[in-house]
């Protein structure tokens, strides 16, 4: 796991617009984080700025369901069956092809990445 490049959650909203972490620091100040946009989807963008901590500390819970979050998945062998047969056996766990081994839905990697800075922000 990658470090924390952000301002910790919880945030909240502080002088109508300015998004702030909800505790004060050393200097007794409320660290701001940004100051959102008074125009037209305000209190929507407002909502999502301020959910982004919970909802990016929930997709790192997601795990894939193919396997679990194990990034594997047990493969059995079609001739144990007949364990008097003599056969090399394949039985075992590989690599998770729902996940590509990560553990986690390919969206939700990706949603990860982009949330933690993994993924370059253009701009
Ligand atoms: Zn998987
Ligand atoms: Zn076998």
């Amino acid at each position: 796991m990658s470090e924390t490049k952000h301002t910790p959650g919880r945030w909240i909203l502080v002088n109508g617009d300015e998004v702030c972490h909800e505790h004060e620091d050393s200097e007794g100040l409320l660290p701001t984080v940004c100051t959102v946009f008074k125009g037209d989807d305000f209190e929507g963008n407002a909502a999502l700025i301020l959910a982004a901590p919970d909802l990016l500390a929930a997709l790192q819970q997601v795990k894939c369901p193919a396997c679990n979050g194990k990034g594997t998945r047990h493969k059995y062998c079609s001739l144990c069956g007949d364990s008097t047969f003599d056969h090399e056996c394949n039985d075992g766990d590989v690599p998770c092809d729902a996940c590509d081994g990560t553990g986690q839905p390919p969206y939700v990697s990706a949603a990860i990445a982009k949330a933690t800075g993994a993924t370059k922000v253009e701009g």
